[in-house]
């Protein structure tokens, strides 16, 4: 049986600002309050796992026992078919330490090379972990195709050369409400809503 969340607060293991406001807004309607990771000054585990899930329990694992509350961590990337996944769990290590995606984005697509395969998928894996070691796990999956060069200046990351199924323009050319309504992090979210408290 899937152990389901109470009402109260909850640890964001994310360092992130902007992933804490995202998640925040998200969680907020369901009597959640999130405190940060950063803001309890609890230190940055190394993603030394070898799966996006297997990360993101890391992460939401060393939150919860250092904090004694529940946590939740998110771990995502893109997978290049004719990479065989690559950059996966390392896409944000591809940016190198300046976080330059422009070179990160560079760096895949000539990797592709011209074989005319364009295949690629973003992953997001979420998991709530308890202070007693309790671990609940979901992944989202999101297909499409990348271009070159890059196109559109909204999102982050590898947004400017991912164009979803179904979709024309990048996600770093469709808006925030558009890219978030049904992308990986939102199929992620939305397996995770039975383990949460209902909405008010
Ligand atoms: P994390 O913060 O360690 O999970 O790293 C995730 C990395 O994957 C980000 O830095 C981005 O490079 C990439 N990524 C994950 N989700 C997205 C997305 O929605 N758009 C673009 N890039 C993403």
């Amino acid at each position: 049986m899937a152990r389901v969340l109470a009402p109260g607060r909850l640890v964001l293991a994310t360092h992130n600002p902007g992933k804490v406001v995202e998640l925040a807004e998200l969680l907020g309607p369901h009597g959640l309050e999130v405190v940060s990771a950063g803001s309890l000054g609890l230190p940055e585990p190394e993603e030394t796992g070898d799966t996006f899930i297997a990360n993101a329990e890391l992460k939401a694992l060393a939150a919860a026992t250092a904090s004694g509350l529940p946590a939740l961590a998110d771990d995502s990337g893109l997978c290049v078919d004719i990479l065989g996944g690559a950059p996966g769990i390392y896409s944000a290590r591809w940016a190198g330490a300046a976080k330059d995606f422009a070179a990160a984005m560079a760096k895949v697509n000539t990797a592709m090379g011209d074989s005319g395969s364009r295949g690629a998928h973003f992953v997001c894996a979420l998991t709530l972990a308890w202070p007693d070691g309790h671990v609940e796990s979901v992944e989202g999956r999101c297909d499409g195709r990348l271009v070159w060069p890059p196109r559109g200046e909204n999102g982050f990351g590898y947004d400017p050369m991912f164009v979803m199924d179904g979709k024309s323009r990048t996600f770093g050319e469709i808006s925030r409400d558009e890219k978030e309504a049904d992308n990986h992090r939102a199929r992620a979210f939305r397996q995770l809503l039975p383990l949460l408290p209902p909405r008010k």
